[in-house]
This record gives C-alpha cells, sequence and structure tokens, in this order.
C-alpha cells in the first residue's frame, strides 16, 4: 500500500515528504493508521547520522517509534485487536523471539538484535525499516501494544519510547520508598523520569542545565531541583545518591553525575550521546559505583508501563506540532527548548504530499 511519510535523504538536508510501499497485513498483522507519532531525539541523532559507529544510517530514513493510532485492518490469525480499536507501537517491530533475552521478554536485548521500528534490515521487504512520521504502519500483533481509549493519545505518544526508556531502569534498580534518585536532563526522557520515580514514591531530584525549568521541574514531580552547572550546589549532593539516570543528549561531564553516587550506588546512562564519555577511575572504585546502561524495555514491560500510566492518569507534557514542522523541531531540540515532547499530528501529513 503506497504511504505518504517524511523522510530524511542525508544527514545534511531537512527532513521531506518521501513516499513508499507498506506490506499488505499478513497473518499476524495490525495495519494501523498513525494519528500521533513523538519525536524523539533518537530520531534527530539517527536522521543525521550521528550513530554511525552503531547503527550507520540507510537512507532515505523515516524516523518515528512513539506511534499511536487505530487499527484499519487485521490478518486473519490476529487475536487481539480488530479494526477501530486504538493501538500502539514503540521502538521494535520484531525481534528472533527464541534466544535466551527474547523468551524472558527482554526482547530489545535480543541476541541477533531486535528489529527496530526504523533503519533496521526489514524481514519482509529486504529494505529498512520504516518509521512512524508517516501514515500507516503494519506490525505483528506481537509487537503492538494496547492503549487506553481515554486518555488524550496525544500525550500518550511519547510512553512508547520516552516512558518506557525511563521506567524500565528506575524499576530494575528499585527507585521507590526511602531511595534518594536523581534524573539529569529535563527534555522528553528526564521529564518522564521525574513523573515516574515520584510516582513510585523515591526522593527525586532533578539535575538541569537550564535554570528557566525549576518550575517545570517540581511541577512534574521533583522534590529537589540543581542546576547542574552551579558546582557549590552539586557539591551538597555528593556521595548522596542509590541511583541516578543520565538522559543527556550531548556530550557532558558524566564524572560531575558519579560523585553523586553513594557507596554501591548506580548511574544509569539512558542518553545517547554522539560521542563517547570519559570515565575518572577514582570516581568508580571509591566508593564501589557502578555504571549501567538501559535501553529502552521488552514488550510485556511496555505493556505494564501503559497500563500503570493509564491506572494513574499519567501522560506526556507535549506540543503538538504539524509535520512540516518537524526540521525547526529539530532545532529547539538541540537547543532544549521542548516543553517536554513534540508530538506530530500525523493528520497534517494528508497537506503535504
Ligand atoms: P531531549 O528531549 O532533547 O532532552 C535532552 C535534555 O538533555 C535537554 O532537554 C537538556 O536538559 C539536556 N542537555 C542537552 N544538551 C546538553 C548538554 N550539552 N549538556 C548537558 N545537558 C544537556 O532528548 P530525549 O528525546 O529525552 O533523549 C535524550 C537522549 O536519550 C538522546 O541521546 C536519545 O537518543 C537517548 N535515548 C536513549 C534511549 C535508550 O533506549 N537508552 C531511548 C530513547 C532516547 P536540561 O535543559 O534540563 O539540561
Ligand atoms: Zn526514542
Ligand atoms: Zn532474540
Amino acid at each position: 500500500m503506497s504511504t505518504r511519510a517524511f523522510a530524511a535523504h542525508s544527514a545534511t538536508t531537512p527532513l521531506a515528504p518521501f513516499s513508499f510501499a507498506r506490506r499488505e497485513p499478513l497473518a499476524t498483522d495490525v495495519q494501523i493508521e498513525i494519528l500521533y507519532c513523538g519525536v524523539c531525539h533518537s530520531d534527530l541523532h539517527q536522521a543525521r547520522n550521528e550513530w554511525s559507529e552503531f547503527a550507520g544510517t540507510a537512507y532515505p530514513c523515516v524516523p518515528g517509534h512513539e506511534i499511536v493510532g487505530r487499527v484499519t485492518k487485521v490478518g486473519k490469525d490476529v487475536t487481539k485487536f480488530k479494526a477501530g480499536d486504538f493501538a500502539a507501537v514503540g521502538c521494535m517491530v520484531d525481534s528472533c523471539r527464541t534466544c535466551p533475552s527474547c523468551t524472558r521478554g527482554l526482547e530489545q536485548y535480543c541476541t541477533h538484535f531486535p528489529t527496530f521500528t526504523y533503519n533496521a534490515p526489514d524481514k519482509h521487504s529486504g529494505g529498512v525499516t520504516f518509521g512512524g512520521y508517516s501514515e500507516s504502519i503494519v506490525v505483528d500483533e506481537a509487537f503492538t501494544l494496547k492503549v487506553s481509549d481515554k486518555a488524550n493519545l496525544a500525550a500518550v505518544a511519547p510512553l512508547l519510547c520516552a516512558g518506557i526508556t525511563t521506567y524500565s531502569p528506575l524499576r530494575h534498580w528499585g527507585a521507590g520508598p526511602g531511595k534518594k534518585v536523581g534524573i539529569v536532563g529535563l527534555g522528553g526522557l528526564g521529564h518522564m523520569g521525574v513523573k515516574f520515580a515520584r510516582a513510585f514514591g523515591a526522593h527525586v531530584v532533578l539535575f538541569t542545565t537550564s535554570p528557566n525549568k525549576i518550575e517545570d521541574g517540581k511541577r512534574l514531580g521533583a522534590h529537589e531541583v540543581v542546576v547542574s552547572k552551579n558546582a557549590a550546589d552539586m557539591a551538597k549532593h555528593a556521595s548522596s545518591f542509590d541511583f541516578v539516570l543520565d538522559a543527556v543528549s550531548a556530550e557532558h561531564d558524566i564524572n560531575a553525575y558519579l560523585s553523586l553516587l553513594k557507596l554501591d550506588g548506580t548511574l544509569c546512562l539512558v542518553g545517547a550521546p554522539e560521542k563517547p564519555l570519559p570515565v575518572a577511575a577514582f570516581n568508580l572504585l571509591l566508593p564501589r559505583r557502578q555504571f549501567a546502561g538501559s535501553g529502552i524495555g521488552g514488550i510485556a514491560e511496555t505493556q505494564e508501563m501503559l497500563d500503570f500510566c493509564a491506572e494513574r492518569g499519567i501522560t506526556s507534557d507535549v506540543e503538538l506540532i504539524p509535520i512540516q514542522k518537524i526540521n525547526e523541531a529539530y532545532d529547539r531540540l538541540l537547543k532544549g527548548d521542548v516543553k517536554y515532547r513534540f508530538v506530530i499530528d500525523m493528520a497534517s501529513l494528508k497537506q503535504a504530499a
């Protein structure tokens, strides 16, 4: 089926209209008309080929992995969805389903590599996968999520990446009552991290480079907000945290955050800057600190997170944009000027062709 989209055609040119063919739904596939797609900083990294060593970009590249829409057609063996239902798709559309990670529900760590929603080898077309900056998508029901029809769907879309990427490590490292938890960077991921850490009952401290985000940080759930450029304020928190989640998209001094950890505390990186971050050995050695990473979350945990959010009334704070403003949105992301996730209203795509 011919599908309208926006694509990056090279690392240095703006995203522009593009169209391609989606497959007709196979037996276990769900076809979804995309209503909203969140704009993740990963889309920008990938469109501009900033992760060339890990995953070089194949052009044209259609980004987008925070997808919410309406089911338009299902394959004959589909049991979870029917036409008219709301459905969501996150960062993965498939995996090997048999390796030790997949059988534990950790498809994101598939030893054969998951099929990411965009810029991954497409098992069906033989080309690469195309993501959510498009009018529709076809995904196996095993990788399709259920969303509540009561929520504001535009504000649900960012849960599919920003939400699960912060929910999963906060759960894994036990952020909860009695724990002091830091969130670094108040962007798309960071603002969901603040909301979840607060909802889980931890004492939450936000670290931001932007003094103008102090009030928002508190409104979103932080007990304390520290402007990280202020060394004296940083020093007050030295060696006091159980867990710090770093969601910064650019080069920054990781040692400043390692020194916030107490004995056996963990700093988990979810931000994926283009360049390596140097670590000073003694910041890890004394007092036995851990430096970890975490990637999105498995399908079952993503559904658990969506259900948790529906129950607690948690959504993302979003700024709705037409797809024609996507290049402007990328420029604003680079300036940290987003409150706190851009979401594309996909109805705008119909005016773009
Ligand atoms: P975003 O909305 O652009 O937020 C990033 C935030 O980082 C900014 O708002 C800013 O917060 C802070 N920041 C930016 N430049 C900085 C600098 N030079 N020094 C210090 N702080 C800086 O990005 P996002 O969509 O949340 O994504 C964040 C990162 O996570 C990206 O690298 C993305 O690729 C990665 N990511 C990883 C996963 C995963 O599975 N691990 C999943 C999704 C995204 P303040 O203004 O508060 O300082
Ligand atoms: Zn993402
Ligand atoms: Zn696997």
